[in-house]
């Protein structure tokens, strides 16, 4: 079973006994909902934004899902009653008009709610066969943008892991990894969102939202029991942190597989350009072999792994974004969720890796 509901899953994590710690900010309470309104200057392109968010502040982001005058707002003010507001149509329309220095046109109130954030998160991601992921296992300041891509994320990570269990091809303790993997990344994740939150509310500045970690390029899981890399150096010194800002001169197992444009396919059958992206998909691993020649990569491709592709890189872009040169021989395993399960030498080291995910190499 797998939850990804918040509210639902209320009651299941406490079945399950699944703690949810952390806190309810009072000083990010909004009023949000959909609503319908005309005025000069608001023009449907642009996300509008009236006030600070050290005082009072609106947001009026278009949204042509409800209606070509429809809009997603919120209001914010440590002054504002915003419980009494969220509970009457005029004050939400009053409290807006008063924001913008033009005169607008309401059309209707399409839904609203109260909003105070929670940053929690549970202390496991499953319990027996039970799994939760996205804003079940954990929810955050929306001031950072980062709940979708995690419980995407949380998702990938679980679902190739579950579908080799199911098929008997990997043992139920690969499901574990579900868990120690996505732990302290959304961990660090909260540490992040709520920084920038606390940054928000002090000084009412939102530069912290152009933080490039925020791109969630950098995540990786270089601890994880399951990753195996032989090119990396040792950890001691190295920063703790699984949310890191994206670092192209550093690739080791764990990080994020790259991408690599235009690579010339020339076996089985010639054809155009591809680029990595479009070999990677979220039911099995890719293999790349990067090797001087072919004559190179042929004992390996006989022992270990059945070769598919041949590709040249004829711009180089491929070893440059894996930091290879061009006269070494270096294997990455790329997992079905994306992230790089090994960087090894050579066919041993293929199986080794693979012998940490199924049941027979
Ligand atoms: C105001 C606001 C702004 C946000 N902005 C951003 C943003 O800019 N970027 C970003 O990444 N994230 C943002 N988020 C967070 C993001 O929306 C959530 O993190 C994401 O939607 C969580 O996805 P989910 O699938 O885990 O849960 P949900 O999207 O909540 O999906 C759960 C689904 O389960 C259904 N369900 C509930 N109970 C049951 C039941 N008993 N049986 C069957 N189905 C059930 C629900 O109807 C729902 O469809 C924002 C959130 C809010 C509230």
């Amino acid at each position: 079973m797998n939850d990804v509901d918040g509210n639902f899953t209320g009651t299941v994590r406490k079945q399950l006994g699944l703690t949810f710690q952390g806190e309810t900010r009072e000083d990010f309470y909004i009023v949000t909902g959909d609503i319908r309104l005309t005025g000069p200057c608001l023009d449907g392109v642009h996300w509008h934004r009236f006030g600070t968010f050290s005082g009072r502040v609106i947001s009026l982001r278009p949204t042509d899902e409800i209606a070509e005058d429809g809009w997603q707002f919120f209001i914010l003010g440590p002054d504002l009653d915003i419980g009494k507001i969220a509970q009457s149509e005029e004050l939400i329309f009053e409290t807006l008009a008063s924001m913008i220095d033009t005169e607008i046109t309401f059309h209707e109130l399409v839904w609203v709610t109260e909003y105070r954030p929670n940053l929690r998160m549970v202390n496991k991601f499953s319990k027996g066969r039970v799994f939760v992921a996205g804003d079940a296992a954990h929810v955050h300041s929306p001031t950072s943008g980062q709940g979708l891509n995690s419980g995407v994320q949380d998702a990938f990570n679980l679902g190739w892991k579950l579908a080799l269990v199911e098929k008997r091809l990997a043992h139920k303790s690969l499901l574990e990894t579900y868990s120690t993997e996505r732990f302290p990344v959304i961990s660090d994740m909260l540490e992040v969102t709520t920084s920038i939150l606390n940054n928000a509310v002090k000084t009412g500045s939102t530069a912290g939202w152009a933080n490039t970690i925020l791109f969630m390029l950098g995540i990786h899981c270089h601890f994880s029991s399951i990753v195996l890399d032989e090119f990396a150096t040792p950890t001691e010194g190295k920063p703790t942190s699984t949310y890191m800002v994206l670092d192209e001169t550093h690739l080791e197992a764990g990080d994020r597989a790259p991408d690599a444009p235009k690579l010339l396919h020339v076996y089985p059958r010639k054809s155009d350009m591809m680029t990595l992206f479009s070999l990677y998909r979220p039911w099995y691993h890719t293999v790349l072999v990067f090797a001087p020649s072919p004559a190179d990569a042929t004992p390996i491709l006989a022992r270990a792994i059945r070769q598919d592709l041949v590709l040249v890189d004829q711009e180089g872009h491929a070893y440059s974004a894996y930091l290879v040169e061009s006269n070494q021989m270096k294997i990455f395993a790329i997992r079905p969720d994306g992230v790089i399960g090994a960087v090894v030498h050579g066919s041993e080291d293929v199986k080794k890796y693979f012998s940490k995910i199924f049941w027979e190499v």
